[in-house]
């Protein structure tokens, strides 16, 4: 009942007969649907802080024109929204790359520890404004695998911030770094980061959906946040691109557990691919 069939009739005159094809179109039905899912997003997202921005224009021109409280205020708002698009293009940019490079594999030896500790030190102030404490839970050792240095940065960057913004009222992150001798989804021996924040957690029924583009959770907190919803489809895209797994483990009112496990045996294409996350 759920697939489509691009249906046609010839008719062979010679030999009295008439020939039915039908061809399985399903697939491209679907990719086209949500292509137009996501340009019918993308509008609503960009249009709304436009929206906004023109409306304050109009007000500053107009009645608050010789206000200069309000003005400020005002000012205030439109650099917000403005924020907004820009890491809304930040990262539709993101992701557009993300995808076209999907097919090619990361080549370079990149070390998990320094990655982390990188990202920790960019995201301390964030942590430190929202009252979090982040907590480190590995060694100093370096932890190797194959990789893109950048996109891995990128990665835990995306994890650590949303366990900053949703798990703030638990005060605490925690990093955590595991080898594992063999991770049956991957099939083959891996190294596991689990990104663990201790706040609300997430309600089962979201989880699967998570890495959709524009899907949140929580839409209210997510905006009033800064979210633009794409963080974690970028995360799944560079995920799958090195061959890994994104895994969420989560009970509500207990916190939420992402980890990420990448393979660690050197030659990536030796290992098997694993299906889609
Ligand atoms: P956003 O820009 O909205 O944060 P993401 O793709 O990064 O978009 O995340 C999608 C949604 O997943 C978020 O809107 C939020 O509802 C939920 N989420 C992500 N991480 C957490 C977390 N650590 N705790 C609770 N909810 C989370």
């Amino acid at each position: 009942h759920d697939c489509i069939y691009d249906v046609s009739v010839r008719a062979v005159a010679t030999q009295s007969v008439v020939l039915v094809s039908f061809q399985d179109i399903t697939h491209l039905e679907k990719a086209g649907q949500m292509r137009r899912d996501f340009v019918a997003n993308v509008s609503h997202e960009l249009r709304t802080p436009l929206t906004a921005l023109m409306g304050f224009i109009e007000t500053l021109r107009g009645p608050a024109k010789n206000d200069s409280a309000a003005r400020d205020r005002f000012l205030d708002i439109m650099q917000g929204e403005a924020g907004r698009m820009n890491r809304l293009v930040g990262d539709l940019l993101s992701l557009s790359r993300v995808e076209s490079d999907g097919r090619v594999r990361p080549r370079d030896t990149v070390n998990l520890t320094d990655i982390l500790n990188s990202v920790l030190r960019t995201l301390k102030p964030l942590a430190t404004d929202a009252g979090v404490t982040l907590e480190v839970d590995f060694e100093q050792t370096p932890v190797e695998v194959t990789g893109d240095a950048d996109q891995l940065m990128q990665v835990f960057t995306n994890l650590i911030e949303n366990a900053v913004k949703y798990g703030a009222s638990g005060k605490r992150v925690t990093l955590r770094i595991e080898r594992v001798a063999r991770d049956a989804a991957l099939r083959s021996p891996g190294v596991v980061i689990h990104v663990v924040d201790y706040g609300p957690g997430i309600d089962a029924v979201h989880i699967p959906r998570l890495t959709e583009r524009f899907y949140r959770a929580d839409n209210h907190r997510s905006r009033a946040l800064g979210g633009t919803g794409l963080g974690l489809a970028i995360v799944k895209h560079i995920i799958n691109r090195h061959r890994g797994r994104l895994r969420v483990h989560s009970t509500l009112g207990q916190g939420a557990q992402f980890s990420v496990a990448l393979p660690s045996d050197t030659d990536a294409s030796a290992s098997e691919t694993p299906s889609e996350a």
